[in-house]
C-alpha cells in the first residue's frame, strides 16, 4: 500500500554535509520524493514537532538540537516521501533512535553520536506511523508544496493577505 512519511535531514546531517549520503541511501528505497525544501526551524514549529517528548528531561536540548543551536546550522531539509510501505522503508533505513544502539550500516549508525549531555544527534527524522506521518507532514507542509494530493484539502478566501513577491 502507498503511504507517504516526514522526513527530515537535522541541523547536524547538514552541517557534516551528510545530505548527498542520506538521499542516495534513501534512494535505495525507489520511494518518490513529493515534496522537498530547507526550511528555518522556529521554536513554535520545533516544539509543535516533538510534542509527544515535552515531559522529557533532555526537551530543551532536543528543541535547540533541532532549531540548529547546537550547530550553526538554523535550518533543516524537509521531505516527503511517498509509496509502497514508505514508513518502515524509510525507518529501517534509518536505524534506532540511539544511534549507539542503531545497525552499522544504517543512516543513525553511520552518521549519529551521542552528545555529552546525552541528546542523540541522529541526523534524521522519520515518521514513525500514518497517524503520526500525517500530523508531521501537515505542520510541516501547506497542501500546495506536494506534488501529490495526500490529504482532503479546501479553499478558503483570504483577504488581505500580504505575500512577499520577486521584486
Ligand atoms: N532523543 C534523545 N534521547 C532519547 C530519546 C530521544 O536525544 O533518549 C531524541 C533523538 O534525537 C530522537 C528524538 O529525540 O530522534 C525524538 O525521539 P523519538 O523517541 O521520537 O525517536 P525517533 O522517532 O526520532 O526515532
Ligand atoms: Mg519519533
Amino acid at each position: 500500500m502507498n503511504v507517504q512519511t516526514l522526513v527530515l535531514i537535522k541541523p547536524d546531517g547538514l552541517k557534516k554535509s551528510l545530505t548527498g549520503n542520506i538521499l542516495t541511501r534513501l534512494s535505495e528505497t525507489k520511494l518518490e520524493i513529493v515534496a522537498a525544501k530547507i526550511s528555518r526551524v522556529s521554536r513554535q514549529l520545533a516544539e509543535a514537532h516533538y510534542m509527544h517528548m515535552k515531559d522529557k528531561p533532555f526537551f530543551e536540548d532536543l528543541i535547540k538540537y533541532i532549531c540548529g543551536e547546537l550547530h550553526q546550522r538554523h535550518k533543516v531539509m524537509a521531505m516527503v516521501y511517498w509509496g509502497e510501505d514508505a514508513i518502515n522503508k524509510v525507518r529501517a533505513l534509518a536505524g534506532a533512535t540511539n544511534p549507539e544502539e542503531a545497525d552499522s550500516v544504517s543512516i543513525r549508525g553511520a552518521y549519529g553520536r551521542i552528545t555529552t549531555k546525552g541528546v542523540y544527534e541522529n541526523v534524521i527524522h522519520a515518521s514513525r506511523d500514518r497517524e503520526e506521518a500525517e500530523r508531521e507532514i501537515k505542520l510541516w507542509f501547506s497542501p500546495d508544496e506536494v506534488i501529490v494530493d495526500l490529504y482532503p484539502t479546501k479553499t478558503v478566501e483570504l483577504k488581505q493577505l500580504q505575500k512577499k513577491v520577486w521584486a
